[in-house]
């Protein structure tokens, strides 16, 4: 109390003298510093300090990458898939990365089928550059700023195709199906292994003595079931450890699986899909789209007052708004392009794009296979599979023609053509 009595003669001192000078009417420099009270001059000056330093430290962090990405390429990209490898769970229990093994089906398919992708993706940068040009060059007057954006973005797309090695891929461990680009690894498409067959854990129902079972005891513990007593009611089993133990039968689950990519045709539409999300640069345009929709965010905050209790409101609803109002629309409307571009690929490299639709309603089968709860189309990174397959039609028809009256896949591919 003591103390607060010392400063509270100082503080009306200083007021009184804010407030002669911005209320005095002695010419122009009383009414700059009438200017500097106003509530929301001070707000915006607030902000703008703000998003200067949220720009310096982008700087510095970009600057910082670049100098770390200049000195060891190799390693930083090492690095960095690493700790993608790690973040999709692609680790065993010492947290050593767990890859496919090359000699295994699943790599070998993926070995067979991306060449081709990748030289009709490189085919199809180029169709778009052409259409762009011709596009240009028929209108009046020169490029329009988003033209010659697109035609850079293209221009990226084509630099990082033509240099993706056919062996650019990394086939995970693991057994969720997805399969994905990322602009942090470039050249580099991730498959999991489970877009090949994903497997889940199902109630025991008939199972002869000697299967494979598994039990939930703080993890889940393999067994092998030795009998089933006659009313199908308790179990015996033996753990890992030769342990023998008598349990419910309700307690004891068998492993189901279920088969998504089965063949060529089938990988093909899924690597054309991730191919195109390159051949449109959708990494650099969603990277510089969260970047603004963080720096809008914090920009909305600095100039609300932090103290108040609507302000945290707005605080909370702020990044919602960001997520749900920019980058989930931006990221479903990306896939739809994505889906559309991966069609003319697939065509292109001499697959049939028809099974694209057969493919996606497979997809369904194994959403609903897995039950997972699935998130509501709004508040997802993708469409619903059924709108995806809606507008697969809309874009098959231009994709069948390409497929059969394009005629530059097959110089490429000799007697790949169906
Ligand atoms: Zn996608």
């Amino acid at each position: 109390m003591m103390a607060f009595g010392r400063f509270r003669p100082q503080l009306v001192v200083r007021t009184s003298w804010a407030l002669k000078i911005a209320t005095s009417a002695q010419g122009p420099r009383a009414t700059v510093f009438h200017f500097w009270n106003h509530f929301w001059f001070r707000r915006f000056l607030r902000a703008a300090r703000i998003g200067f330093l949220s720009v310096s430290l982008y700087s510095v962090g970009y600057a910082s990458g670049a100098s770390d990405m200049a000195i060891d390429p190799d390693g930083m990209l090492r690095q960095k898939a690493t700790s993608l490898l790690h973040s999709i769970g692609a680790t065993d229990e010492k947290g050593n990365v767990r890859l496919c093994d090359p000699g295994c089906e699943e790599f070998k398919a993926v070995q067979r089928v991306l060449p081709r992708i990748l030289q009709a993706a490189r085919i199809q940068v180029r169709r778009m550059q052409a259409n762009l040009q011709e596009s240009i060059k028929q209108q009046e007057g020169p490029a329009t700023d988003a033209q010659e954006e697109e035609l850079q973005s293209l221009r990226r797309a084509q630099f990082q195709l033509d240099t993706w090695s056919d062996t650019g891929f990394i086939l995970a461990d693991v057994h969720t199906p997805n399969a994905f680009v990322t602009p942090q690894v470039p050249r580099l498409i991730f498959v999991h292994r489970g877009i090949f067959r994903v497997r889940r854990r199902v109630p025991l129902e008939e199972a002869a003595s000697g299967s494979l079972v598994y039990i939930h005891r703080d993890r889940w513990h393999k067994a092998k079931l030795v009998s089933t007593d006659a009313d199908q009611a308790s179990c015996i089993i033996t753990l890992e450890n030769s342990q023998q133990m008598s349990v419910d039968k309700r307690e004891l689950f068998s492993l189901k699986e279920c088969r998504v990519v089965e063949n060529d045709e089938q990988l093909a539409m899924l690597l054309s899909h991730e191919l195109a999300h390159a051949v449109h640069d959708h990494g650099s345009d969603s990277l510089s789209l969260s970047a603004s929709a963080y720096q809008l965010e914090l920009l909305l905050l600095t100039a609300l007052d932090p103290s108040g209790m609507i302000t945290f409101l707005l605080e909370i609803a702020a990044g919602a708004i960001a997520r749900y109002a920019i980058l989930l629309p931006e990221s479903r409307c990306d896939e739809m392009e994505a889906d559309a571009t991966g069609l003319q690929i697939c065509a292109l490299a001499g697959y049939d794009p028809r099974l694209a639709s057969v493919f996606l309603q497979k997809m369904q089968a194994m959403e609903d296979f897995l039950d997972s709860e699935r998130a509501p189309s709004w508040a997802s990174t993708h469409p619903t599979t059924e709108a995806r397959i809606e507008a697969l039609k809309h874009a098959e028809e231009d994709a069948v023609k390409c497929y059969h009256s394009h005629k530059e896949w097959k110089g490429w591919f000799g007697r790949a053509a169906h």
